[in-house]
């Protein structure tokens, strides 16, 4: 693991002399962060010791435990931290480093390492073989569900999208099924076998929504849905947190951060397109998102190239472009009869023009180093 610490923007609040060296607590701007880097093989009981004093402390740690180091953040008010309580005497206590990126769970700072979501059989991030999420803008009906299911399993995707609550630019276009969706979804699941991702867009179904589902989608237009965001983060089940129409990475990052700091570590972040000048395309797809995410942060990042053209000719060629960049996984609308779609028929791909993609996509994936 390696850190970089700059000492001089990181202001130090204070240092004191201790038996084990010196420690020093850190002042910044945007909230109060530290890592606590524990020695090699600490013990169980050192590990919970420290846990233990920040907790006592008012301050809330979030442990990561390494297969040969475990490093404990802590989050909380910087007046809470007196002089008398030194962590760095604690045994098992090796470092004391400031976090100094605003997101402080989001970055590579306190988790060098990729993350990787547990979806069942299905593993996103780091080195795993790259995901596709595929399925209809909307449910509409069990057998459209179905049909798209069982082709798009055939053609290779892992795991099933569609909205079952769809978030309508006009309150008068169909709103979604809601829990009759949810339902169709959870039958497909196990007719397939493939896991589910679907949207939620209130607080108030954030709990139904998850019941049935295996991911919970935050769409772009709720991104900065700060109640929405912590309801997903206690609630614990993966969280697919969709860019902002008009939402810089650092928005992003913070928003993913509000997920993080309810406690719930599993976060897949899903580049869609942003709004730029340009009218030829619905949105913008910001491929250079993706290194950024991954130099920035540990978590695994989705393209939608689907709602990023908004125009199903030139999805193949951005869901190349994706891979061949680095996205861990990609999101695509699929259905049967995009010419009767009830919502984004334009930019869904027919089954048979799905599967020739996934054709073409294994050599990208493979001259990356990665595998579909
Ligand atoms: C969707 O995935 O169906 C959707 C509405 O996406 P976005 O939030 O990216 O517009
Ligand atoms: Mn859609």
């Amino acid at each position: 693991m390696e850190f970089k610490i700059d000492f001089a923007a990181a202001k130090p609040l204070f240092a004191e002399e201790s038996s084990g060296g010196i420690t020093v607590y850190f002042k910044e701007r945007n909230g109060f962060k530290m890592i606590i880097v524990m020695k090699p093989y600490a013990t169980k009981e050192e590990i919970k010791l420290v846990e233990q004093r920040l907790i006592d402390l008012g301050l809330k740690p979030h442990p990561i435990y390494g297969e040969f180091r475990t490093v404990i953040g802590a989050i909380g008010d910087e007046r809470l931290i007196k002089k008398e309580h030194n962590i760095f005497a604690l045994s098992g206590v090796e470092e004391i480093i400031p976090v100094l990126k605003p997101y402080k769970l989001a970055g590579r700072e306190i988790k060098s390492e990729d993350t990787v979501i547990d979806i069942g059989s299905v593993k996103i991030g780091a080195s795993n073989p790259i995901a596709v999420m595929a399925g209809p803008c909307a449910v509409e009906d069990a057998a459209q569900l179905l049909e798209v299911a069982l082709k798009v399993k055939e053609a290779g995707a892992c795991i099933l999208r569609g909205g079952a609550y769809k978030p309508r630019t006009s309150p008068y276009a169909f709103q979604g099924l809601a829990e009759d969706g949810l339902k169709m979804l959870a039958d497909v699941k196990d007719e397939t076998g493939l896991p589910i991702v679907t949207e939620v867009l209130d607080t108030r179904d954030v709990e139904i929504v998850a019941r049935y589902t295996d991911i919970l989608q935050i769409g772009a237009r709720n991104m900065q849905n700060f109640r929405l965001l912590t309801e997903c983060g206690n609630i614990g089940k993966p969280v697919l947190l969709k860019r902002g129409l008009c939402s810089t990475i650092e928005e992003w990052l913070m928003a993913a951060e509000y997920v993080l700091a309810a406690g719930n570590p599993n976060v897949i972040l899903c580049e869609r397109g942003i709004r730029t000048f340009e009218t030829a395309t619905r949105n913008t797809v910001d491929i250079s998102a993706i290194p950024v995410i991954k130099e920035l942060s540990h978590l695994p990042i989705v393209v939608d190239p689907s709602h990023g053209t908004g125009n199903w000719r030139f999805v193949g060629a951005v869901a190349k472009g994706a891979v061949a960049a680095g996205a861990d996984a990609l999101m695509i609308e699929v259905h049967p009869d995009p010419a009767n779609a009830i919502s984004d028929g334009a930019q869904s791909l027919k089954p048979d023009k799905f599967n020739a993609l996934m054709c073409e996509l294994e050599p990208v994936a493979r001259a990356v180093g990665r595998r579909m």
